[in-house]
């Protein structure tokens, strides 16, 4: 063969690449959201919020059960770790960093590979911890945050599914299931300081925390989610968020915790705000307060498994529109 043919060859090849690679921007999420069905959300959170689990507290072998359960579960999928550390999993916190008030403690994380801008990342979190056990009583914890920690199983098995078909997204996507935030935001809180990926390329962090249940305020029409810091950093973000749940979810969107004088101030009172105040664009996914909340009652029964579906559907339609469109949230209320 003669050598001019060589180029001319490679040059096919790299064609027949790229026309095999499938476009992001023109499949239909839903088809991958099927996925996230409330009946494995019920199977997850049965588990996660058992009494084996023994209320999950910060250190204690309750959490690192649950922890072993969340690698078990992102190894199954083949979605790989996210730590550089022996257990990939894990992003392990010493107890030196709680000053000795609780024995140390591990972030599970895990990341789905952008395939355009794998630099770029997009950080989904909730909290896996809880308050563990008062007087022989177990705190379950299935609402807070069980509800949060299952969603995110099923919104990584709805990306894992589409990049299964070819459809990975642009961005990198890391779940980050962070621990002690009970204790005080802590585990967001390490890693906003000892970040894996640099804070200046994650684009956005959607926190859940509290999605399975129903307030006083909404008895009457369940179908609503608090959203909480949507528009507080990024126009761009609330409004990616408004679309995705317009186009695809119509849950009533809640602002009433988003006001500046809303004496809860819930937008400083999770995770989210670890990322918030290095003005990363977030979006706090929120079911408001309870009677059972904090007690040894939040358990897996009272959970509303259709309602936790659709609100997990709508943080993966949202996370799916940041991950893949051409540009990353501006952010155009700058507080630094
Ligand atoms: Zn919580």
């Amino acid at each position: 063969m003669k050598k001019i043919f060589l180029p001319v060859l490679l040059a096919l090849a790299l064609v027949g690449c790229k026309t095999q690679k499938k476009d992001v921007t023109e499949v239909d999420p839903m088809r991958f959201a099927k996925s996230i069905t409330s009946s494995e959300l019920s199977d997850y959170l049965y588990t996660f919020s058992s009494d084996e689990f023994e209320g999950r507290d910060t250190g204690m072998e309750g959490q690192k059960k649950a922890a072993q359960y969340l690698k078990d579960y992102y190894s199954s999928l083949n979605i790989q770790g996210g730590s550089e550390e022996d257990e990939p999993y894990y992003q392990t916190i010493d107890s030196s960093f709680f000053n000795g008030r609780f024995p140390s403690s591990e972030n599970v994380i895990s990341i789905i590979q952008g395939s355009e801008l794998p630099e770029e990342y997009l950080v989904i979190t909730s909290h896996y911890d809880h308050v563990g056990m008062k007087d022989g009583e177990i705190y379950n914890g299935a609402d807070d945050d069980g509800s949060g920690t299952v969603a995110i199983m099923e919104i990584a098995e709805a990306f894992q599914k589409a990049v299964s078909e070819g459809y990975r997204p642009k961005r990198s996507i890391v779940f980050l299931h962070v621990t002690a935030e009970e204790k005080g935001l802590l585990g967001s809180k390490y890693y906003s300081e000892n970040p894996i990926y640099p804070l200046e390329n994650t684009v956005a962090n959607l926190n859940i925390d509290m999605i399975g249940r129903i307030d006083e305020a909404h008895e009457e029409n369940s179908n609503y989610v608090y959203l909480i810091g949507s528009d507080k950093l990024s126009t761009d973000l609330h409004e990616i968020s408004e679309a995705a749940n317009s186009k695809y979810v119509n849950l009533d969107l809640d602002y009433t915790y988003n006001d500046e004088n809303d004496p809860n101030r819930f937008y400083y009172r999770s995770d989210h705000y670890n990322f918030a105040k290095f003005d990363i664009p977030i979006i706090f996914y929120f079911n408001g307060v309870h009677e059972d909340y904090h007690q040894p009652t939040d358990t897996p029964e009272k959970i509303e498994y259709d309602l936790l579906e659709k609100r997990a559907k709508l943080v993966f339609y949202t996370a799916w529109e940041v991950a893949n469109r051409e540009e990353r949230p501006f952010v155009d209320k700058p507080t630094l």
